[in-house]
């Protein structure tokens, strides 16, 4: 990829490699890069694009350097500062990128915070792995905002938003999808936008198995510790 120049950079985050002319991008580091003039534009617009951009825009940000490893061809700027930072490195500087619509993205000062104001009680662990979460909402700990109960750790729910896609992407506890699924994609998870497959239902029916009762010090579920056990 001549946008993050990273060859071992996890696919899942950038998008598979795409050919533009003579060069090769991933299709995220393509969609997030601030200075190509399609910024923003939808994955079925790609076609419009001019052959030499991505090759133009790797040049011109050449000599700039990406806060999180230092190196330089940083192509993503924070939309609210001149940060700059490269799409593999968004996870490790705490900065969130938005997978949809404008493609925005944000470094660690500027990124979007959840605006309900709930606290994790004390012992609480995410839905999805049963460890410990922060005692806080953070970077890395973040709650369902329709039930405000559903803690969760931002690797957790990623990994469930992409087997489950934008048809199955729920909250693990409250079952809640399109305030649950609007809030992930705003707080930086990529929801795929596709039907799952076979193998994916049956590894999210998995992972929802796992939270089989609520294990809160003080559960607050609106149906008690019980009914969530029967819900399964
Ligand atoms: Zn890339
Ligand atoms: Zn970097
Ligand atoms: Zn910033
Ligand atoms: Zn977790
Ligand atoms: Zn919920
Ligand atoms: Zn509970």
């Amino acid at each position: 990829c001549v946008l993050c120049r990273q060859a071992a950079a996890d696919p899942r985050v950038c998008g598979s490699v795409w050919k533009f002319g003579r060069v090769r991008a991933h299709l995220f580091c393509a969609l997030f890069a601030s200075d190509l003039p399609f910024n923003g534009a939808e994955e079925a617009q790609f076609s419009v694009i001019g052959n030499d951009d991505v090759r133009l825009v790797a040049e011109r940000v050449a000599q700039e350097h990406c806060f999180v490893c230092q190196r330089s061809g940083a192509t993503i700027k924070c939309s609210c500062c001149n940060l700059r930072f490269h799409l593999p490195c968004a996870a490790r500087g705490q900065c969130v990128a938005q997978f949809y619509s404008d493609f925005r993205a944000f470094c660690s000062s500027h990124s979007p915070r959840q605006v309900v104001q709930v606290t994790p009680e004390s012992g609480a662990t995410c839905l999805i792995c049963q460890e410990a979460v922060d005692n806080e909402l953070c970077f890395r700990t973040m709650v369902c905002p329709t039930c405000q109960h559903a803690w969760i750790h931002r690797a957790c729910i990623q990994g469930l938003a992409l087997s489950a896609g934008t048809s199955c992407f729920s909250c693990p506890l409250c079952r809640d999808k399109e305030a649950f699924q609007r809030e992930m994609l705003y707080m930086g998870i990529q929801v795929p936008v596709r039907p799952p497959a076979w193998d994916d239902i049956q590894e999210y029916a998995g992972q929802m198995e796992r939270h089989q009762r609520c294990n809160a010090s003080e559960c607050l579920c609106p149906g008690g510790r019980q009914q969530e056990e029967e819900e399964g």
